[in-house]
């Protein structure tokens, strides 16, 4: 695939640069989109992964007149129908730190046995070109809610999101990727770019 130039529709520091960090060696040269002039974060008030992905990569796309790409991402928990869901950023209010979110999701769960704490992360990802059309990929990585946290790594719900005997804050930055739904959707999106000869 050729050098293709994208500015990242994220104001998430740490998921940015997952999204970097995966994006770069396949050859995207990324630019976030503060560093591109933009200083405002579109609503997200689409009722899916997929649909945010796509507001958040249209909006920038527009406001800077380049390719831009966007993830919208989430933790759907069985045990509670599926959420937080796309709730996920604000499950424990607006300005929650991902501890507090981590301490609403345990709490919900403290009545719930280790066999029924299955969960998934999900994200969507979505590149826009000014030309009005898009890409869609999605992936998805299954695992299991722990009773506590564990590991240092990660952003997010990641110290209470295992994956065999793993929290996904316990692994390396490559083993996470290797996994995890964004590594997944990035991978899914850079075969559908090459498909559609980029
Ligand atoms: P978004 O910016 O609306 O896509 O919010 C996604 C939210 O889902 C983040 O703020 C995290 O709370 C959570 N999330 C998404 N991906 C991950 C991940 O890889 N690890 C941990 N939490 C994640």
């Amino acid at each position: 695939m050729k050098q293709m130039k994208m500015i990242l529709a994220s104001g998430n520091r740490k998921k940015l640069a997952e999204l970097s960090r995966i994006l770069e060696p396949m050859g995207f040269n990324v630019i976030p989109k503060d560093e591109a002039g933009v200083d405002f974060d579109p609503e997200e008030n689409g009722a899916t992964f997929a649909e945010n992905a796509k507001i958040k990569a249209e909006a920038i796309c527009k406001a800077v007149g380049e390719a831009a790409v966007a993830d919208d991402s989430g933790l759907c928990v069985d045990a509670l129908n599926g959420a937080p869901g796309i709730y996920s950023a604000r499950y424990a209010g607006e300005n929650a730190s991902d501890s507090d979110r981590i301490d609403k999701l345990l709490s919900e769960l403290a009545e719930v046995s280790a066999e029924n704490r299955t969960a998934r992360f999900v994200s969507a990802v979505c590149i826009c070109f000014p030309d009005g059309s898009m890409i869609e990929a999605e992936g998805v990585c299954e695992g299991m809610i722990a009773f506590e946290r564990r590991g240092n790594g990660g952003f997010g719900y990641d110290p209470v999101f295992l994956v065999g005997e793993k929290s996904f804050a316990e692994l390396s930055a490559e083993e996470k990727d290797a996994l995890s739904h964004r590594g997944k959707a990035l991978r899914a999106l850079q075969e559908k770019l090459e498909k559609a000869g980029f």
